[in-house]
């Protein structure tokens, strides 16, 4: 039969039309790299994004070619994520704190011809530019007045590159199939992987992802978004925000909670960002007694959200937590806690119990658990397994790669373990290979973190198996005190004893100074156990 409606291409920059059309002078705020805060709207951020398109096009860039930007949340940063799409070019998003040698690594693997980086990250692409090789052009994101003097010849100033630019360049059209993004995996071990979104990947993947219950976006938000631009897609807030057309403020590179705490005042009423961001805010608060006047809404996600942030940021200060889990991989939403009736209808404590859970996917991602032998587990709240996924925006391939990454039937192995309930939702208990396997069973080191942190005296705790002749693996917890204080041992051992049976309860706590985590935030737990192993250490029964 004849069909008989218009092709709409999923093509990113539609998205940002969209915006500068019905939502042309909603606010795009945020603190510069220069320093000052500065305003914007959709329609400038627009033009100059089509201003970037023709600059890059002059420039020589083609479809297909990789650019990487290493830059920090800022308003020009959102006008170079939907420029160098719209030349038809691929946006390589670099994170500065990764090692000298994984960046050269992905930058090469990549292929990417352009860098485009702020002012103040130069130093870091001078100390590994002699390594890279097929870079012609280096673009410095600011203005001619903050160039840097540099060991690195004929950089481009970005402002005096776009300004002779036409404002209503045309975007490079194409197939939505096209790639548009690439984003590394952080991973722990071997060379990080890239995930290539498509233009489809990403217009699916956002008009999911603001559905009211996922993220609840709308023209009358105004959200900032700490997670980076370079962390997982920037958990796809530069597309959702436009999407809806609501306004945006971005934070810059001062991530302190003081800078924050002055932003999320002038009007912010969504944030996101990982659990370390909140637990140094809402200190902050309590520190200086101060309140939250816009904010109603927090995203919290990247790593498990400690139930006490949860209830600080709700009972005291009015501000409900959207505790979500995805990947890089996943676009990167994969679930958000918020309440369906069934949720709605509970006692309070029994909807905290719930948002220990990352909620339920949306439409575009489903979800599976399985047990070792790949057999599909039920969803009773209580059997954990292996968390596998589909979907519309969850990778196929790892870039480059000669084979699929998923199983015969198409499912992709995210590497979590979790548990899925009657109602869909999902409570992430482990990284499949931090999993404390004993006896048998598995003790979920994410509980057992989350629970030891509720204890005053302690700033981050992390739970580790070792290696036991009769049980596999033991649980050991790592602490980290807070400042000026010395926790007590058997104080933690009679708070764990609460929600844990005996034999997962941990064989040994040990105080560290330090917790080492991963150019993402998270935990290195590779990183613990190379410690553990340098010092010989023994479990106290082997010892
Ligand atoms: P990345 O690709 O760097 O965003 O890392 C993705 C991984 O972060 C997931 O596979 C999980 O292991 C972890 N993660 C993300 N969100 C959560 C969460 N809410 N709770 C527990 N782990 C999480």
């Amino acid at each position: 039969m004849q069909q008989t409606m218009q092709d709409f291409p999923l093509r990113v920059g539609s998205i940002l039309d969209h915006a500068a059309r019905y939502h042309p002078d909603r606010p795009v705020s945020g603190r510069s790299v220069e320093g000052p805060i500065v305003r914007s709207t959709w329609q400038q951020v627009a033009q100059d994004a089509r201003r970037l398109t023709g600059a890059l096009q002059t420039l020589g860039v083609q479809k297909g070619d990789v650019i990487g930007v290493m830059a920090w949340n800022t308003t020009r940063h959102l006008s170079v994520w939907y420029g160098i799409p719209g030349a038809g070019a691929v946006n390589h998003t670099l994170n500065p704190r990764l090692f000298a040698d994984q960046l050269v690594y992905i930058i090469t693997h990549a292929e990417d011809r352009i860098l485009m980086v702020d002012f103040d990250l130069l130093p870091v692409i001078e100390a590994i530019y002699d390594r890279l090789s097929g870079i012609e052009h280096i673009i410095v994101l600011t203005d001619r007045d903050h160039m840097p003097d540099s060991t690195i010849p004929d950089l481009i100033c970005y402002e005096n590159l776009i300004r002779d630019q036409s404002p209503d360049t045309p975007w490079v059209e194409g197939d939505e199939r096209e790639p548009c993004g690439i984003c590394y995996t952080s991973g722990t071990t071997g060379n990080p992987k890239g995930v290539v979104y498509t233009h489809r990947s990403n217009v699916l993947h956002a008009m999911s992802a603001s559905t009211p219950d996922m993220l609840n976006l709308s023209s009358n938000d105004t959200i900032m978004p700490v997670v980076p631009l370079f962390h997982a897609n920037g958990w796809s807030t530069a597309y959702t925000a436009p999407l809806v057309g609501c306004a945006m403020m971005m934070p810059g590179r001062d991530m302190a909670p003081a800078a924050l705490y002055e932003l999320l005042e002038m009007g912010v009423t969504m944030t996101a960002a990982v659990p370390t961001i909140w637990l140094g805010l809402l200190q902050h608060l309590k520190d200086n007694d101060l309140k939250l006047g816009t904010l109603e809404r927090v995203i919290i996600g990247g790593a498990s959200c400690p139930r006490a942030v949860i209830e600080t940021f709700q009972s005291i200060y009015g501000v409900k937590v959207l505790h979500a889990w995805g990947m890089t991989e996943m676009s990167p939403l994969g679930t958000i806690c918020s309440f369906k009736p069934e949720i709605t209808r509970m006692s309070p404590m029994a909807q905290l119990d719930a948002q220990d859970t990352v909620g339920h996917p949306p439409y575009t991602v489903d979800l599976r658990i399985t047990d070792e032998t790949g057999a599909v587990l039920d969803w009773d709240g209580k059997t954990q397994g292996d968390l596998w996924a589909k979907g519309a925006a969850v990778v196929q391939r790892y870039l480059k790669q000669d084979s699929d990454a998923l199983d015969a039937d198409g499912w992709f192995h995210t590497g979590d373990v979790a548990t899925i309930d009657r109602h869909g939702y999902v409570r992430i208990t482990d990284r499949s290979k931090d999993v404390i396997k004993s006896g048998g069973e598995w003790i979920s080191s994410i509980e057992l973190e989350n629970c030891a942190i509720a204890h005053p005296d302690i700033a981050e705790a992390a739970a580790i198996g070792m290696p036991h002749p009769k049980w596999d693996e033991r649980p050991v917890l790592l602490v980290l005190p807070r400042a000026g204080t010395r926790p007590d041992r058997a104080e933690i051992m009679a708070l764990l004893s609460e929600r844990f049976a005996k034999w997962q309860m941990p064989d040994d706590i040990l105080f560290v100074d330090e917790i080492p985590h991963t150019a993402t935030g998270k935990i290195s737990k590779l990183t613990l156990r190379e410690r553990l192993k340098a010092m010989d250490y023994r479990l106290p029964d082997l010892a």
